[in-house]
């Protein structure tokens, strides 16, 4: 067993990273992504063409094939009450998944390819999941097996390009929280939230160039006069955060900056949007991609009061 050190091609000569290299394998070409699926067992789930029947099978056969997985989806954005209509609706949904999981695979590979390309992961744990749920989210990042585990829900996968930004969205949440231990907890302080996604945002902009504003914060092309309201509504936004820097994402306080929320002062999640725009001055001023995934959460808190402090100001 010679299994030796390898170097990742972002190192400075002579620095060894901790990654280990199995022999037999290229330097510099680690293991792939483990993907583990439900496809397979929902397109089983699908033949069955008693309706009632089916949906009993959902929870006792294909459900009870990934306990693990399906844990981790309800304790996040599945809803059990989505269960009856999704059997019911599968039989014409299976050329849609088996397409989606195919395309999947491609963009998982070659989102993979990119980051170790720029040295943006370098542990050769990564691990994704192609599930198909309930029609209720289309991709995120949370613990599974003890791993920091990319979701994707296949029944909402999207259509290109907007599908790949997203694995390429999801997959910079993967990178984070290996190069940032501040992004491995449950809970982020808003700001860490803000710059979070703003370095996800303006990730995908780096890794896949030349698409909208809408394209890169909503995976689609119906948000342009969202982006618009965010900029005429930044004094606004900066208020809020400058507000609430220390306050916890998951806060009531802070919902319209983060979710779907409507409020009279703010359009509904943007803090995305100016999370996008402080990753992007990093970037800007000279920070390297790899810099804005090691976020600590001080400095999160201190770029993100410099950007507020700074759009009060142009509020007059
Ligand atoms: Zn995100």
């Amino acid at each position: 067993m010679s299994a030796s050190i390898r170097l990742c091609l972002f190192a400075a000569p002579g620095v060894k990273l901790g990654c280990q290299l199995r022999p037999g394998t290229t330097l510099c070409q680690p293991d792939r992504m483990e993907i583990l699926t439900t496809a397979n067992a929902w397109q089983r789930l699908a033949r069955i063409s008693d309706a009632e029947g089916r949906v009993t099978a959902w929870t006792r056969e294909y459900e009870a094939g990934f306990p693990t997985v399906f844990d981790v989806y309800y304790s996040a954005w599945g809803d059990r009450g989505r269960r009856r209509d999704a059997a019911l609706r599968a039989p014409e949904l299976t050329q849609r998944i088996r397409a989606a999981e195919s395309r999947a695979r491609v963009l998982l590979r070659e989102a993979e390819d990119d980051f170790r390309d720029r040295g943006l992961v370098c542990e050769d744990d990564l691990h994704a999941v192609l599930l198909v749920g309930g029609h209720t989210s289309n991709g995120w990042v949370a613990e599974h097996a003890g791993q920091r585990t990319l979701f994707l829900a296949l029944e909402f996968l999207g259509h290109p390009p907007h599908d790949d930004l997203l694995v390429v969205h999801e997959l910079t949440h993967v990178a984070q929280a290996q190069l940032s231990v501040a992004t491995r907890a449950q809970t982020y302080p808003a700001s860490l939230a803000v710059v979070v996604e703003g370095v996800a945002t303006a990730t995908t902009r780096v890794v896949r160039p030349g698409l909208t504003d809408s394209a890169y914060l909503w995976m689609d092309e119906g948000h342009h006069q969202w982006v618009d309201r965010c900029r005429a509504s930044a004094p606004k936004i900066a208020t809020m955060l400058l507000e609430h820097l220390d306050t916890p994402d998951d806060a009531d306080a802070v919902a319209p900056l983060f979710r779907n929320v409507t409020d009279q002062h703010v359009p509904a999640r943007s803090a995305y949007w100016a999370g996008d725009q402080i990753a992007q001055d990093m970037l800007q001023q000279g920070y390297a991609l790899r810099d804005l995934l090691s976020i600590a959460e001080d400095d999160a808190r201190t770029w993100v009061a410099t950007w507020a402090a700074a759009h009060l100001r142009t509020s007059g």
